[in-house]
């Protein structure tokens, strides 16, 4: 967690070739409406940043679920990681979400009567890992993240952005190869969204490579190294770009 991006604001020489998302003509149909999601092909490589932006109800939830294993497409195929998450069964599905993803929520999804420390650690513990090791991670993140002093106190004490830290950090435990985050930003005040989003830039410089869906195109264009856009679950435009400068950037 040392190294930062270059003068430019692009990471791109971070990306390397290797595929964590490799999407193939997925199609997700339900009994009535039109499809939610429509031969849609997608390739993320590690290290970029992805924003993926569209309307209300052109297909974003339903494509962050198929990422995470909580939802099955009709046709297609889903890779994270190198696994075919659409053929897990629902045990292996609730592993690879451990193992290999992190997730953050608009609404944090934290546990409000375990401690910030606690909360960090739970995914650690659910894989079953030494706790002495989990703790040295847990407490490296919360530093790494600027929120070690709160380490004791419970997610309701704590502000809006820093909840969102902490939920980061718990998103970050288990060393994910792929770092989910549906609308990060939206129960934030402008502060709290521009210390999330600068937090998640950071993450992105130093190597995580992050799927986010959001509305808030200032999140996109200063967090995302790519963009997406759905419209009636299909991909309209897809662009590799700079990241903006912003007034909390580097
Ligand atoms: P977004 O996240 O972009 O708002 P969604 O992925 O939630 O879009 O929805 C895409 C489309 O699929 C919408 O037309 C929505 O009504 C439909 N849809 C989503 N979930 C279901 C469901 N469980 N049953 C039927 N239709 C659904």
């Amino acid at each position: 967690m040392t190294s930062r991006q270059g003068s430019d604001g692009s990471s791109s020489a971070r990306v390397s070739g290797s595929p964590v998302i490799d999407i193939r003509d997925v199609g997700k149909r339900y009994d009535e409406g039109p499809p939610a999601l429509d031969g849609l092909s997608l390739e993320v490589r590690q290290g970029e940043a992805l924003a993926v932006l569209g309307p209300s109800g052109s297909g974003k939830s339903t494509l962050l679920n198929m990422i995470a294993g909580l939802d099955r497409p009709t046709e297609g195929s889903v890779t994270v990681a190198g696994v075919r998450v659409d053929e897990l069964s629902e045990t292996a599905s609730a592993r690879y979400r451990r193992d290999r993803i992190g997730m953050v929520f608009q609404f944090f999804n934290l546990l409000d009567d375990l401690t910030v420390l606690d909360n960090v650690l739970l995914p650690a513990q659910l894989l079953g890992q030494d706790r002495s090791g989990a703790r040295d991670r847990a407490a490296e993140l919360l530093g790494y993240l600027g929120i070690n002093r709160h380490a004791a106190a419970y997610p309701g004490r704590l502000s809006g952005g820093e909840r969102q830290r902490v939920a980061v950090a718990r998103a970050l435990m288990n060393r994910p190869a792929l770092l989910l985050a549906d609308e990060p930003t939206g129960a934030l005040d402008t502060a709290s969204g521009a210390e999330v989003r600068q937090l998640l830039t950071d993450l992105n410089a130093d190597g995580q490579t992050i799927l986010l869906v959001t509305h808030d195109l200032s999140l996109a264009e200063s967090c995302a190294t790519r963009t997406i856009e759905l419209v009636d679950g299909r991909i309209t435009r897809d662009s590799r770009h700079p990241r903006a400068e912003t007034a909390a950037g580097r």
